[in-house]
C-alpha cells in the first residue's frame, strides 16, 4: 500500500507521542487472541480473528501493534498457571541477589514489583528479608502470592495506583517491571506512574525483549496481540526522558530471544552515574539502522523467508510420511502458525506441561494439546519447538526422542534441524 494509501485508511496515533503512524513494520494478517485456549465445545463455535499489523512510528521511532479489542477482553480470564521453567526461576534468584548487592537492599528497603504475578521473583526478595509489594491485576494469580507470603495488591497499574501508594508514605526503593512494558496499553500512564512510585535517589529496573534482536533473529512471532509495543534503547529513553526519567545502565540479557534490562532514575538524582554501557547500545543500534525510519523496511521480507522455508520442509516431510509433533503451547505459537498458515495436517498434536492446557487446543489452527507423555507413546519423527527460546532446556529433556531416531525442529531464527 502506498503511504497516500495507507494514510486514508489510517486514522492511528502513536501511543507514545501521538503522531499519526504511516509506516509498516510488518504485516503477519490475521490471528485469534493468542492466550485463549478452547476447549472440545468451544470448537464448534466461531472465534475471533484480529490484525497483527505493526507499524513504526517515523518521530519516536517506537514499533507499535494496534489495539484491536479492548486490554480486558485481551487479558480477561487469563488462566493461572505456575508455568515458570526453571531457568526463568533462577533468573529471578539471581537477579534478586545482584540487586540487594549492587545497591544494597535490606530489611530498611522497600521494593515493589509491577505485574508481580505469583510472586514468582518477589519471594526471593522475601527470603533475604527485603520488604516487597507485587501490583497483580488477576485476583486469582495474586492469591497465589499472598499464599506464598508476598504481599500483594491487586490493581492494573498507573497513575491512580501509583498516586495511591506515594500518599501512604510507599514510595520505593527499588521498582520493577518484568515483562510488562510491551503490555501496557497507555504507556504514558504506566511510566509516569513508575516515576511517582520510586523514591527520589531509588532505582527502577525495566526488562523487555529488545527490537534489535526480534529484528536480527527473525522472532516475528514475538508479536502478538497482547504485546502492544516493541522497545529498542532508543526510543526507551525517549519514553523514560519524557517522564521525567534517564536511565543510567543497560545490560542485555538472553532472555525471550534476547531481551534489555534497563536501570533508570530520575532525572535529577545525582546517586547514579550513567554507564558507558547505555552510549555502547545506543551506537550499535544505530549501526543496525534502528536510529533512523529507513532501518526498519527490510523486515518484512525477513520474515517471509522464514515462513518459507518452515513450510517448504513441513510440506515435504508430510509428503515423505513422516510423523511431526509439537512441543509447547506457548503465545507465540499462535502467531508463527497462523502467519504461516500451518494446522494441524502439517503438525498433527502439541504438548505441553500446563495441566490446564492439555486437552485444549491452539487458538484458530485447532491443533489438539496433549501431556507430553504423549511424544514418547507416539514416537514423531519430527518435534517442532514453539517456545524455541527455551530450546536447551526442551532438547535436554526430550533428549530420548533419539531413541527412535528422532529430530528437533526449531523455526526462528530460520528453520534449523538438530
Ligand atoms: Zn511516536
Amino acid at each position: 500500500m502506498s503511504v497516500a494509501a495507507e494514510q486514508q485508511t489510517s486514522a492511528k496515533l502513536c501511543r507514545f507521542c501521538g503522531t499519526a503512524l504511516r509506516r509498516t513494520f510488518v504485516d503477519l494478517g490475521m490471528s485469534p487472541l493468542c492466550e485463549t485456549y478452547p476447549s472440545q465445545a468451544d470448537l464448534d463455535r466461531g472465534e475471533m480473528y484480529y490484525p497483527l499489523h505493526v507499524q513504526v512510528c517515523e518521530k519516536c521511532l517506537l514499533v507499535q501493534l494496534g489495539e484491536y479489542e479492548t486490554p480486558d477482553r485481551i487479558f480477561s480470564d487469563y488462566p493461572y498457571f505456575s508455568s515458570y521453567s526453571d531457568s526463568w526461576l533462577r533468573h529471578a534468584q539471581k537477579y534478586c541477589a545482584k540487586m540487594i548487592e549492587r545497591f544494597g537492599l535490606g530489611a530498611h528497603s522497600f521494593a515493589v514489583e509491577v505485574a508481580s504475578n505469583d510472586g514468582y521473583l518477589l519471594q526471593y526478595f522475601v527470603k533475604e528479608g527485603v520488604p516487597v509489594l507485587g501490583i497483580e491485576p488477576a485476583a486469582n494469580v495474586a492469591k497465589v502470592a499472598v499464599e506464598k507470603g508476598v504481599p500483594t495488591l491487586v490493581r492494573f497499574f498507573g497513575v491512580a495506583a501509583a498516586e495511591e501508594l506515594a500518599v501512604e508514605g510507599r514510595r520505593a526503593d527499588l521498582v520493577l517491571g518484568n515483562n510488562v512494558l510491551a503490555q501496557v496499553p497507555d504507556l504514558n500512564d504506566f511510566v509516569e506512574g513508575l516515576k511517582i512510585l520510586v523514591k527520589p535517589e531509588g532505582v527502577l529496573t525495566l526488562e523487555f525483549p529488545h527490537l534489535l534482536q526480534l529484528i536480527e533473529q527473525n522472532e516475528f512471532d514475538t508479536i502478538y496481540h497482547e504485546h502492544f509495543s516493541y522497545f529498542s534503547m532508543y526510543t526507551t529513553m525517549e519514553i523514560l526522558r519524557a517522564h521525567g526519567l534517564k536511565a543510567f545502565d543497560v545490560e542485555e540479557l538472553p532472555s525471550h530471544g534476547g531481551s534489555l534490562r534497563v536501570y533508570a532514575c530520575r532525572a535529577d538524582s545525582s546517586t547514579h552515574a550513567v554507564a558507558p554501557a547505555v552510549a555502547e547500545l545506543l551506537a550499535k543500534e544505530s549501526r543496525a539502522g534502528l536510529a533512523s525510519i529507513e532501518g526498519y523496511a527490510g523486515f518484512a521480507e525477513a520474515v517471509k523467508g522464514v515462513k518459507l522455508a518452515l513450510v517448504e520442509f513441513l510440506l515435504q516431510a508430510a509428503r515423505e510420511g513422516k510423523s511431526v509433533a509439537g512441543y509447547g503451547a506457548p503465545g507465540k505459537s499462535a502467531t508463527l502458525l497462523h502467519y504461516c498458515g500451518v494446522g494441524k495436517d502439517l503438525i498433527s498434536y502439541t504438548v505441553d506441561r500446563s495441566p490446564y492446557k492439555q486437552g485444549r487446543f491452539l487458538p484458530g489452527t485447532h491443533i489438539p494439546i496433549y501431556h507430553p507423555d504423549r511424544i514418547r507413546e507416539t514416537r514423531p519423527d519430527y518435534v517442532v519447538i514453539l517456545p524455541w527460546n527455551l530450546q536447551s532446556e526442551i532438547m535436554e529433556q526430550l533428549q530420548f526422542i533419539r531413541e527412535w531416531g528422532g529430530r528437533f525442529i526449531v523455526p526462528i531464527p530460520r528453520i534449523a534441524i538438530y
